[in-house]
């Protein structure tokens, strides 16, 4: 069995956002860049199975500019095999990386496609879904369990009010949610190997994706500062201006 798995180059989670002066978008200089969170799930269950036996082969798959290399190369230090970059200095939005994802998946003919359940960049939530829905395929979204019996995989699916398990007959697409797993760190010596691993190198073009979007971002604000909080003397006072005061109690 094969195992695609899509990852995100986005800014790491631990760094202040900066919006650039002219509210055109995020300012990327000097920032550090990371694997998509969720995507970092997707790639250690990917590993896990793997691990069990279950994945003969992991490729993974980035969509975006040449610098994705580092998030392939991350991927591939943390246990999957090969890489495809589609290199593209276009933002990339989900519609277009579903898309591409599909070419991929089929010309692959992988069995397992894992995504997480959203870029941390641009909160979308929707090119698992995109994905599933253009292959025809079923899909297992917000997974906090995966298991997979012969042709079928069972996603445990975090639904409002407890847990939803659902069948899939394979190939189906499945995306991360937080409680999956714990991914692993990479240890020096996988870091050094994966600098070996195979990369291919691709276009949108080559799948016959193009990049432009009905849709334009028209403006990025940074969220309103937060007031300064204050320090009360005992649980009394505290009390009367949660009355009197925030008038939430
Ligand atoms: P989104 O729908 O944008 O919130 O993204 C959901 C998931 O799709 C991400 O967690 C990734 O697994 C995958 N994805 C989105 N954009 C890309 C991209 N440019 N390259 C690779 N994977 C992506």
């Amino acid at each position: 069995m094969k195992a695609l798995v899509a990852v995100k180059r986005v800014i790491d989670y631990n760094v202040k956002v900066r919006v650039k002066a002219d509210n055109s978008g995020v300012d990327l200089s000097n920032t550090k860049m990371s694997i998509n969170p969720f995507d970092e799930i997707a790639v250690e269950e990917a590993v896990r199975l793997k691990e069990a036996g279950v994945i003969d082969e992991i490729i993974v798959a980035s969509i975006g500019p040449k610098e994705s290399q580092e998030q392939i190369r991350a991927a591939l230090a943390l246990g999957a095999d090969r890489g495809v970059l589609v290199q593209t200095d276009a933002k990339p939005y989900p519609l277009q990386v579903a898309k591409i994802l599909k070419n991929v998946a089929e010309q692959e003919s992988t069995d397992i496609i894992l995504l997480g359940k959203q870029a941390i960049d641009d909160d979308n939530n929707q090119t698992g879904q995109m994905l599933a829905a253009l292959m025809g395929i079923g899909q297992g979204t917000f997974a906090s369990e995966v298991k997979v019996e012969g042709d079928k995989v069972n996603v445990t699916r975090e639904v409002d009010g407890g847990l939803q398990t659902v069948a899939l007959s394979l190939p189906a697409v499945i995306t991360t949610d937080l409680r999956l797993n714990e991914p692993r760190y990479a240890k020096l010596p996988n870091i050094m190997k994966a600098k070996k691993k195979p990369l291919d190198e691709k276009t949108p073009a080559d799948f016959g994706v193009e990049m432009t979007s009905k849709q334009e971002i028209v403006k990025v604000t940074p969220p309103a500062e937060r007031k300064a909080g204050i320090t009360v003397a005992s649980v009394d006072e505290l009390v009367d201006k949660l009355k009197n005061e925030a008038k939430v109690i």
